[in-house]
């Protein structure tokens, strides 16, 4: 058969993988969700016209089902055939507007030549032939862009104070460092749009006057690191890193550091503690690292998701990024959505959204005919939000007024079959064991904390222990230095703001 194989990237939808997909010469692609080594023969046989099976097998192929949850039986095998355009599938996608995986699942992630005809590169060329550093942050500037690795700091006023900086010597750092449970954002972006990325370090580093930067990706990911290893090589090679960068002058050239996967690394001044060769501790601020960083030099630290948009604001203009989204939520943020959704993956919406849409629309609602109880939005630190507010609009204001926070983008959905105090015991348990100790709050006050919920789950929880969990969320959330601590009681003060009669059913014995 003359047919070319090709791998492409996430397409984000998690929930049909694996995924084939046939595009003819002419005509329109089919695509194959679920797909078994057992159903490739008759993909093969219905596509490519083999004499005298195709007449057989053909009739017997489905064209879709209105509900892509439904199990259809074929020869006693369990399959969907679904097409792009079809209902489900343009739901899935149809609100979603793909800025850091823009191409996605059409693009194979290291072909450099597919990244170029689909205008991949021409940011950066833009950027080194016509653009002064200065013009650069101001086009960052304008196209009200925030860093998606949480906490929504304004980048290019970021990328200014770096900028503004005089020492020689100045350090960028891609923050690939993620460890929320339920939350893939950073890994998927690494693994499918390393040059996506690669392009949006360089521009930034132009912009800033950066020479040397680091990507920081945890060792768990090892796709990811292979990935971008193999992508630095070839754009090493086509001169879009290195020496004199495609004859402009400018040098900049980047390497991996691999962490070891603490989560707290994911703060900044731990994440460079890790670089240095040192514990993972984080520092108090000031200084700032974009004022004394890396071994002591002025560092630039991004989010993965943020360099994936940068190329996109260039290439398309500050004002088209600015369009998406609402007045001081600029763009789109990419989620992760799992849990107990119909249809889980990578999504990338515009900011403002909401969560009843992302939920409902994107996601199918919930699956098995559950009932949707609440999201926890924003990883292990991030909070609870219940069905009834819903409506509410995904932005970084919003989120943190409901008691939950954008964080990097994990958005799991939970239905009424879910304990909101073990989810609750269940996240602390996660921050509790990846606190780094430095501070008596988040070392202690945590453990005290996870003590209470495990006693209050385990049904031998007593009068007084709410009480006794807002006093010590109050003082982890002071007492503790860094995001990691500060937000840890999230989880707690939120499900005891919304559901404090699940507590007490507990507590009174009640179920
Ligand atoms: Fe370490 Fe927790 Fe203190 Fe952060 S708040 S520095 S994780 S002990």
């Amino acid at each position: 058969l003359r047919v070319k194989l090709k791998h492409v990237g996430c397409v984000g939808m998690c929930h049909q993988v694996p995924l084939v997909e046939v595009v003819p010469n002419e005509g329109e692609p089919t695509l194959y969700a679920k797909v078994k080594p057992e159903d490739v023969k008759g993909i093969v046989e219905n596509h490519f016209n083999p004499p005298g099976i195709l007449g057989k097998l053909k009739n017997k192929l489905f064209h879709f089902a209105e509900d892509i949850q439904t199990d259809r039986n074929w020869d006693g095998v369990q399959r969907y055939e679904i097409s792009m355009r079809e209902k489900p599938v343009a739901s899935f996608l149809g609100k979603q507007i793909p800025i850091a995986t823009e191409y996605r699942g059409i693009i194979n992630p290291l072909d450099i030549d597919e990244y170029h005809k689909r205008g991949g590169f021409t940011a950066l060329e833009k950027v080194l032939n016509s653009l002064t550093p200065e013009e650069v942050v101001e086009e960052v500037k304008n196209s009200g862009m925030r860093g998606r690795g949480g906490a929504g700091f304004p980048t290019g006023m970021k990328w200014e104070f770096v900028k503004r900086e005089k020492d020689e010597k100045k350090y960028l750092i891609c923050n690939g460092d993620e460890g929320d449970p339920g939350a893939f954002m950073d890994r998927m972006l690494l693994e499918s749009y390393p040059y996506r990325i690669i392009e949006g370090i360089a521009i930034a580093a132009y912009a800033v006057g950066i020479h040397e930067g680091f990507f920081y990706i945890r060792a768990e990911y090892p796709l990811a690191v292979k990935r971008i290893r193999k992508a630095l090589e070839i754009c090493r090679e086509n001169n879009y890193i290195g020496k004199n960068i495609r004859g402009t002058g400018f040098d900049f050239d980047l390497s991996i550091y691999e962490g070891a996967g603490a989560f707290v690394c994911g703060e900044e001044t731990a994440l460079i503690a890790s670089i240095e060769g040192s514990r993972g501790f984080p520092k108090i601020r000031p200084p700032f690292p974009a004022n004394k960083g890396l071994w002591g030099h002025p560092t630039l630290v991004n989010n993965t998701e943020t360099f994936a948009q940068i190329s996109y604001i260039l290439r398309e203009g500050a004002g088209k990024f600015s369009g998406i989204g609402t007045e001081g939520n600029t763009g789109t943020k990419v989620f992760a959505l799992a849990g107990k959704v119909a249809r889980g993956g990578l999504i990338e919406v515009p900011m403002g959204i909401t969560i009843r849409q992302v939920v409902e629309e994107i996601g199918g609602g919930i699956a098995n005919g559950r009932k949707f109880k609440a999201v926890q939005i924003g990883g292990p630190s991030g909070g609870c939000i219940p069905a009834e507010h819903a409506n509410t609009p995904i932005n970084y204001e919003s989120l943190t007024k409901m008691g939950a926070m954008m964080g990097s983008g994990g958005l799991v959905v939970l239905d009424d079959t879910d304990c909101m105090v073990d989810m609750a015991r269940f996240f602390l348990s996660f921050t509790q064991d990846e606190s780094c100790g430095k501070c008596t709050f988040c070392r202690v006050g945590t453990k005290r904390m996870l003590d209470i919920l495990e006693n209050i789950t385990s049904g031998k929880g007593k009068k007084g222990d709410i009480e006794e969990l807002e006093k010590l969320a109050e003082w982890t959330h002071k007492g503790s230095l860094c995001g990691l601590g500060k937000t840890a009681p999230n989880p707690v003060i939120s499900t005891l703001k919304y559901f404090r009669d699940e507590y007490e059913a507990h507590i009174n014995g009640v179920c």
